[in-house]
């Protein structure tokens, strides 16, 4: 009686997805190996590829055949067993040297004869043609991407493989927020973690709906594919693909990441409100240190941050601040600037109201132009008539004419203008309720304190440190928002915000 071992395998690069998983291979083994009554003595499974010899349980296998101990091979098909000629060989050798004396694979026939190994020979010569042309055609198909002008990877952030097409298209849930990010981030006031805040806000998010992963920010920021070439093998390419960002936003914010690895952190020693806030006196930016301190009964060792002026520009007089009273008039901040769930209920319900009847009324004016182009469009038939009929001079056809095309394309414009802006508003303004929400519920939640310098830089800009206490301006709508509170009770000293009404009208 043949003593079979059966063989399972399969490799994480074998781009054949028809091909079982190794428990379905071993199921399948079982099953066969009952109906043809094979006594099957251990199982040996294996994730590596064949394409290579040096298989460890491959190899082990073939020892205990060598040794008398086995003296079948039971596995799914010739190439689970070798794709390389080496393994195909050492496979032959034991059949022809009749240590091995039986194969068996369910989806395919052998007997040990000698036509049998001839058809074995050519089975494992399949197996390894099927590799080298596998990698053959992935190449030839990566050339030729590359002669097209096509990236031949996964599209990145704000793009789609077509797969059709063999194209990379411009995604058009995500390319505005790709834009807006190179745009943010060029204005320096935000970090890679800010963007990182952004894209998830707005649904662009890990496969398990977590943060991106700050190198692939950072990578996005330094692709140049976004403005239309592309590096691969070390060479640069002109991509057919179309640009989200011009050349000179990339430049820009390539100089703000080669200024921000100057002024590197390390991770450990995060301070979150770092890059907020200069110093009102001597406009140096600000910077942070920690200490800890001791408390041997109770807390044990206890970090302290403190924000102070780095006085690049020579002498300043200001102090200090904790990290702590940082964050206190960073929450006031966000509280006096936003907006309570109820109330931006309330006017996002007014919103929607309001984008209906102007829906309607929109409707009415696209109709009105509409009829009037219809109009031209008429009397431009009835001049042609006439012209044709000899009725009307060559002088006054052209000149009639010059004039109804110009009225045409007057109405076509404005019709055209009125259907794309309509409603552009409408979104800034939801925009604009959503933050001042968001910001209400930041500036309550706990152990929040890394998303505080977002969405402080939502709510407002141009934040100084002065005498200890953060000033800054309120962009535009969010001044709106803050309550003029009793003078005794003023959490926060805004002076400007008179200026700040001004400066941000612009
Ligand atoms: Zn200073």
């Amino acid at each position: 009686m043949v003593k079979y071992i059966a063989y399972c395998r399969k490799s994480t690069d074998e781009a054949d997805r028809q091909l079982l998983s190794i428990e379905a291979q071993i199921s399948e083994l079982k099953e066969f190996a009952k109906r043809e009554n094979l006594e099957v003595v251990d199982f040996f499974t294996e994730a590596k590829t064949a394409k290579k010899p040096g298989r460890e349980k491959f190899e082990q296998m073939l020892k205990l055949i060598e040794k008398g101990e086995a003296n079948g091979i039971l596995s799914w098909h010739a190439d689970r067993l070798a794709r390389n000629s080496v393994d195909g060989g050492k496979i032959i050798y034991l059949l022809d040297t009749g240590k091995l004396q039986s194969l068996k694979f369910p989806t395919l026939w052998f007997e040990n004869t000698p036509q049998g190994k001839f058809m074995l020979s050519i089975a494992f010569g399949q197996s390894k043609y099927y590799i080298d042309n596998l990698s053959e055609n992935v190449k030839r198909g990566i050339r030729q991407k590359l002669r097209n002008g096509v990236y031949p990877n996964k599209a990145p952030i704000g793009y789609l493989n077509e797969l059709r097409k063999r194209s990379i298209e411009v995604d058009p849930q995500t390319e505005r927020l790709v834009r807006k990010a190179f745009s943010l981030f060029a204005t320096g006031k935000y970090t890679f973690v800010d963007i990182d805040k952004f894209f998830f806000e707005h649904g662009i998010k890990s496969s398990t709906n977590k943060y991106l992963r700050m190198d692939k920010i950072r990578c996005m920021l330094k692709s140049p594919f976004y403005y239309g070439v592309f590096d691969f093998a070390g060479e640069t390419y002109q991509g057919t693909h179309k640009p989200l960002i011009s050349k000179t936003l990339f430049d820009k914010c390539q100089e703000i990441i080669k200024r921000k690895s100057k002024t590197h952190i390390n991770h450990k020693d995060e301070f979150w409100f770092l890059g907020l806030a200069k110093c009102k006196e001597c406009h140096s930016t600000i910077t942070a240190e920690k200490h800890f301190k001791f408390y041997p009964k109770t807390r044990g060792k206890v970090r302290y941050d403190y924000y102070r002026c780095g006085k690049k520009h020579g002498y300043c007089s200001q102090k200090y601040v904790s990290g702590g009273e940082f964050e206190k008039q960073i929450r006031e901040i966000l509280w006096t600037h936003s907006l309570h769930e109820l109330n931006a209920r309330k006017m996002l319900n007014w919103l929607h109201a309001d984008e209906i009847q102007e829906r309607q009324s929109g409707e009415t004016k696209i109709s009105l132009f509409k009829s009037q182009l219809f109009n031209v469009e008429q009397k431009l038939d009835r001049l042609l008539t006439g012209y044709l009929d000899q009725v009307i001079e060559t002088s006054e056809y052209q000149t009639v004419k010059k004039k109804l095309i110009e009225e045409k394309t007057n109405f076509e414009e404005q019709i055209s203008s009125f259907e794309k802006n309509q409603f552009a508003w409408v979104e800034l303004v939801r925009d604009f309720i959503n933050s001042a929400l968001s910001a209400h519920k930041i500036a309550r939640a706990k152990n929040n304190g890394e998303e505080l310098p977002f969405f402080a830089k939502k709510v407002g800009s141009n934040y100084f440190l002065s005498g200890g206490r953060l000033e800054f301006v309120p962009l535009r709508g969010f001044n709106a928002l803050a309550a003029p509170a009793p003078a005794a009770s003023a959490p926060l000293s805004i002076h400007d915000l008179r200026r700040g009404r001004d400066l941000n009208s612009r």
